[in-house]
């Protein structure tokens, strides 16, 4: 028996405002628990003089993680400047270096050099390694000369630092790292965890049970009356909290070591260590994966396709790419989402991870063979048997945050021709940069030669992974459902997705068909296509559709009121009808 609609109001009401209340003291933890290091030690940590450091931060007084972050930082750039000073090439001795060359870049030579850095011999090294070309080099002017030089002296430094202070490149990790040391123990209990985490799944039911005393049937009503759904104000909220969550998780993670610290307990039963940022990651991924799936599954009351399939994602995600690379943690094994296939998976070359798999032994073998085998035989082998439905909507984490908390925007994906060129270009530029850049890393790995016909492999990786990693499948990927639906990811960007709709164009069984007769145009299917198809032009015409962007989620089909679309896997035979010419009700059709 469905609910009256003010009950419905309530209950709604109630349980948007318990999500809004839990997720505001989620993000308040940054502003209001305070961190303390009095107890801080680094005895371990590698550091030049770790117990000056550990000074450093007892004198910083108690405060909460938002203005602690700054000041972490301030006392990791003081260390940074003491390691330089004792251990680099500090001011005083740059001034006298360069004094012992002279106003002339001609006096430059390896013996001023071993003479400036004689007590030094590591030093001397890495100066030599750095400047030695610069040895009668032809300089324009002592001035260009003099610049060159100050670089190369400052990337020497960098390379002190990296051994005994903060290097740049994994500077976040670090204050992540310092920070999470300083929260303190009350919130890593996990009570805290359990009301938060535990408030808002109860708010997301609340929310749903309307939905569950309603008749089974897809009820799509009142979405374009919705300022969530359709591009005001609330939408635009949720896009700034999603992009600012995804832009602190990657850029500033200290910012959230509270929140991770609520994982601690967690984290140390299942990976058997501190929680960290990707900890906490995949926990919330999950964790609206699940709550959203189960809306999903609500919503989709009746259809046997789509109840499947949402449990499909859900539990490849918790057990798949939450668990079980925790559960090699724990055992010391390389860690891995082994459902993750290469090239969404684009760090499955870099040298640290082949390293880390060939030194697991067998088993880090046979995850060496199994990541090869997924992309290079399972996923054209499965696309061609199933299309690439059974990854995109049965498998992938992203096609799953897409399928379930992505869901209420389903209907905002742009449907013109226009986004669809734009879609085919930006997704295959990323799988030729996804190739191009796995291929230089994978010689870097192989042949342990960072340049690669002038190209530095190391840059060209971090630019993906900042671009493709961090901004595109993240930050816009998912930060943009509310403005440009679901999958701007899977549609735009991923370059598994532009390799599975290869096969799915040219080589596969699937298709959906269509009984053009039975059509009333009324526009559901095209309304609540994700991937942008205008799948009634398609079902007016009575031709399959067989576009590589399809992800076979069949929705289109679970929403058409005439059954006029079917989701099929069978022989190749006939699968391609561009042709078609309707003839009559029953839909039957003639290729020209
Ligand atoms: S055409 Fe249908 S099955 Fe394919 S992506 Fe669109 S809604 Fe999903
Ligand atoms: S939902 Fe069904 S009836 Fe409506 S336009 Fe699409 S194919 Fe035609």
């Amino acid at each position: 028996m469905s609910l009256s609609p003010a009950s419905t109001r309530l209950f709604k009401a109630f349980g948007m405002g318990l999500l809004v209340i839990t997720t505001s003291v989620f993000f308040a933890l940054t502003f209001v628990v305070e961190l303390s290091f009095e107890n801080y030690t680094a005895d371990e940590s590698g550091l030049y003089a770790p117990e000056q450091f550990a000074k450093r931060l007892h004198n910083l007084a108690p405060a909460p993680a938002y203005s602690m972050f700054y000041r972490v930082g301030e006392a990791m750039d003081a260390h940074n400047a003491a390691v330089t000073e004792a251990k680099g090439i500090g001011m005083a001795d740059r001034s006298a270096f360069l004094e012992v060359i002279g106003a002339e870049a001609a006096n430059y030579n390896g013996a001023i050099i071993e003479t400036h850095f004689a007590e030094r011999p590591e030093l001397q090294q890495t100066v030599k390694d750095y400047t030695a070309w610069m040895e009668n080099s032809g300089w324009s002017s002592y001035e260009a000369f003099r610049n060159t030089l100050n670089t190369k002296l400052d990337e020497v430094n960098q390379v002190v630092i990296a051994q005994q202070g903060f290097s740049a490149g994994i500077r976040e990790n670090d204050r992540y790292a310092l920070m999470r040391a300083g929260v303190p123990d009350w919130l890593k209990t996990g009570f805290w965890a359990f009301l938060i985490f535990g408030l808002a799944a109860l708010a997301g039911f609340v929310h749903m049970y309307p939905d569950l005393q309603r008749k089974p049937g897809i009820h799509n009503t009142g979405i374009f009356h919705k300022k969530m759904q359709t591009r005001r104000w609330p939408a635009w909220i949720v896009m700034f909290i999603l992009i600012g969550f995804y832009v602190i998780l990657y850029q500033f993670a200290g910012f959230f070591a509270p929140q991770a610290a609520l994982l601690d307990s967690l984290s140390r039963i299942m990976a058997g260590t501190a929680s960290s940022q990707w900890f906490l990651y995949g926990f919330i991924y999950s964790f609206a994966m699940t709550i959203m799936g189960i809306r999903m599954m609500i919503k989709y009351r009746g259809n046997a396709y789509q109840q499947v399939r949402t449990g499909s994602v859900i539990f490849f995600q918790v057990a798949f790419a939450f668990t079980l690379p925790q559960i090699l943690t724990l055992m010391q094994l390389p860690s891995m989402d082994i459902k993750s296939a290469w090239p969404l998976e684009y760090s499955f070359f870099f040298d640290y991870r082949v390293d880390e798999m060939m030194q697991a032994g067998s088993f880090g073998l046979f995850l060496f063979g199994w990541g090869i085998a997924l992309f290079a035989i399972g996923v054209p082998v499965l696309t061609y048997i199933y299309g690439k439905r059974w990854y995109c909507s049965w498998v992938c984490g992203c096609g799953g945050l897409a399928e379930t908390v992505g869901d209420p925007y389903r209907h905002l994906s742009d449907k013109r021709l226009g986004a669809w060129q734009i879609e085919r270009w930006l997704v295959h530029g990323v799988l030729v940069f996804a190739v191009v850049m796995t291929g230089l890393v994978a010689y870097t790995t192989f042949s342990g030669n960072a340049e690669v016909l002038g190209i530095n492999s190391y840059s060209v990786r971090s630019t993906y992974g900042f671009f493709i990693g961090f901004i595109f499948a993240g930050a816009v990927g998912t930060g943009f459902y509310p403005a440009m639906g679901n999958r701007v990811w899977c549609r735009f960007g991923c370059p598994l997705a532009a390799y599975l709709g290869l096969v799915q164009r040219f080589k596969s069984r699937f298709r959906i068909t269509t009984n053009g007769g039975q059509c009333i145009s009324c526009g559901n299917c095209s309304t609540y296509c994700e991937m942008g198809i205008d799948v009634q032009w398609y079902a007016q015409r009575g031709q399959n559709i067989v576009r590589s962007s399809c992800v076979g989620c069949g929705v289109c089909s679970a929403v058409c009121p005439r059954g006029v679309l079917k989701l099929e896997n069978s022989g190749e035979q006939g699968r391609v009808n561009d042709e078609p010419i309707i003839i009559g009700a029953s839909g039957a059709w003639l290729n020209m």
